[in-house]
């Protein structure tokens, strides 16, 4: 709780490079101010024109994650949600494209009748509507964090930068907050670090009328006192709040490393809030046992996009917390599904402990996955499906155990005999490719004393989902038959969510996304199993 009790509102800017981290320079400055006690949360705003990312491709953008209400969002948030252990919103990222595609609306409405429409003040107060918006929350929060896609230079950013200087203004200066993360590079030829791109950067700022408060200095070395004191008298802030953020091992110490610098200090003592001291204590317990694991295990990822394994953020992530919570340290090897649909199975499969197929489109290497599925199927190898990976699971059974040799996806053979997969009834309609899949949360009922019911420990749970395609129903009873249990139903659709088989030590895939929900202080259930298992596999 703050003294005064408005809300305070920090902005995050990057300068110099773009891949700085301010996703998780933002995520661990909330987990800081959210472990001193305050509510938090974070809007991430991205500069560029599309309505959302759910249309741009995993090698453009990475993973786009899903929130509970069905948002197609920038990583980021997943970030924010894994860090802070919270669920976001749509209202928790907002792009360019929504911005205009409200003010042409309103326009076209007449809204804005006789006026002439613009950048300043129509576009801009459009992004400080957003921004207030996010606040809005009972109980109030604390402190609205919101990160600035892009880096500042940027033409598409310049309409948020400017929407950040009025705000200062709107809310009262003594209630907002400007960091702005940087790089020092080191030249290693003169053995030096180089302050000027960061001087360039905040003057690029000042000119457009935003001081940077606080400075957080990425760099590779340590920053001398005198290069601080440099660094804060061209930049016109103070030495103490020029704010080293040294590279480091893992993403889950900069919250640790942010708070030795003193980051969390200066934000509550620059914006008069309570100094509850923080509490760190299970995040320092969960970096000591990630820094020490006690064993380590293979699994494999075989997927379509594993060139940028931004695509599988969350995923990768999930096993970070499912192997602290395991004692182990997870390798992923990652594996091309099409060079597995040339090379065969054993040749990647031999020497891992478990399998993952995650989701994704597209026919391209789906065969490659069907015979991942197959190994680890009759190699009683550990096998966890996640939304492909579920309907790759169940055309390698129906193919395999059923004997429908011809069984597949809608997707990929439209004219299959025999689609064990099939598009959504409702996605039938559907025309156009924007936000218009199965998306967000929604019920799934375990069966009573399966295997998924065991490892939830509930019969009523809440995942999220992105999809069109599903288990076809009439493939139900044969399936059954055969020894795979639908595991999970969605009561209101009748959808399966969940199956496995039960002769085999972990065979499991759900139609929905656990990753999505798995926390660094919360491991997802089904993610802590699975690696569990295939320890065990490991040491039989
Ligand atoms: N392509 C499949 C579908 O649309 C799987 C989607 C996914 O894995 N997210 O149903």
């Amino acid at each position: 709780m703050s003294k005064k009790h408005s809300t305070r509102y920090i902005f995050v800017t990057g300068g110099v490079v773009s891949s700085l981290g301010k996703g998780i320079a933002s995520a661990s400055l909330g987990t800081l101010l959210q472990s001193r006690g305050l509510k938090v949360t974070i809007l991430k705003c991205d500069p560029y024109i599309n309505v959302d990312p759910g249309t741009l491709s995993p090698f453009q953008h990475g993973e786009v994650y899903v929130t509970d209400d069905g948002s197609e969002t920038d990583l980021d948030l997943g970030h924010y949600e894994r860090f802070l252990n919270i669920s976001m919103s749509q209202k928790n990222n907002t792009t360019t494209g929504q911005i205009y595609y409200e003010v042409i609306t309103r326009e076209r409405k007449g809204d804005y009748l006789g006026k002439t429409v613009q950048v300043i003040p129509h576009i801009t107060d459009e992004i400080k509507r957003r921004i207030r918006d996010v606040s809005k929350n009972e109980p109030q929060y604390d402190v609205v964090i919101t990160e600035i896609g892009g880096t500042v230079g940027d033409i598409e950013s310049l309409p948020f930068l400017e929407a950040i200087r009025q705000f200062r203004l709107d809310v009262g200066k003594e209630n907002v907050l400007n960091v702005h993360l940087t790089l020092i590079p080191f030249i290693k030829a003169s053995g030096e670090l180089k302050t000027k791109p960061t001087q360039h950067s905040v003057m690029r700022l000042r000119e457009i009328g935003i001081q940077p408060d606080i400075l957080l200095c990425r760099t590779e070395q340590e920053l001398p006192n005198e290069m601080k004191s440099k660094i804060a008298l061209f930049c016109n802030v103070p030495s103490e709040s020029v704010i080293p953020a040294k590279d480091v091992e893992s993403i889950y110490e900069v919250p640790l490393t942010l708070h030795e610098e003193k980051l969390d200090n200066q934000v509550v003592e620059k914006l008069n809030l309570d100094e509850n001291p923080p509490k760190l204590k299970e995040w320092k317990k969960f970096v000591e046992k990630f820094k020490n694991p006690k064993h380590i295990i293979n699994i494999a990822i075989c997927g379509k996009y594993i060139d940028l394994h931004d695509s599988y953020k969350s995923i990768i992530e999930s096993f970070v917390h499912a192997g602290v919570e395991n004692d182990a340290k997870v390798e992923l090897k990652w594996i091309a599904s099409e060079d597995l649909e040339k090379e065969g199975a054993k040749a990647f499969l031999a020497d891992v402990s478990g399998l993952l197929i995650p989701g994704g489109f597209g026919e391209r290497g789906i065969e490659g996955k069907i015979n991942a599925v197959h190994y680890a199927r009759t190699h009683k190898i550990p096998f966890f499906g996640i939304c492909l990976g579920l309907q790759c699971a169940v055309i390698e059974f129906s193919r395999n155990v059923c004997q429908l040799t011809d069984a597949n996806s809608m997707e990929f053979d439209p004219e299959t005999k025999d689609p064990v997969i099939d598009l959504m009834e409702e996605q039938k309609r559907v025309k156009s490719k924007g936000g218009t899949m199965r998306l967000g949360a929604s019920a799934c009922q375990l069966r009573k004393n399966s295997h998924s019911h065991r490892i939830y420990g509930k019969e009523l749970i809440m995942e999220r989902h992105r999809h069109r395609y599903e288990v076809n129903n009439n493939y139900i009873e044969i399936l059954e038959r055969h020894g795979m249990i639908m595991s999970g139903i969605n009561p209101d659709l009748d959808l399966v969510e969940m199956i496995e088989i039960p002769d085999h030590p972990f065979f499991v895939a759900s139609q929905f996304h656990p990753e999505l929900k798995s926390r660094v202080l919360n491991v997802h259930p089904l993610f802590r199993d699975f690696v569990k298992a295939a320890l065990k596999f490991k040491s039989s």
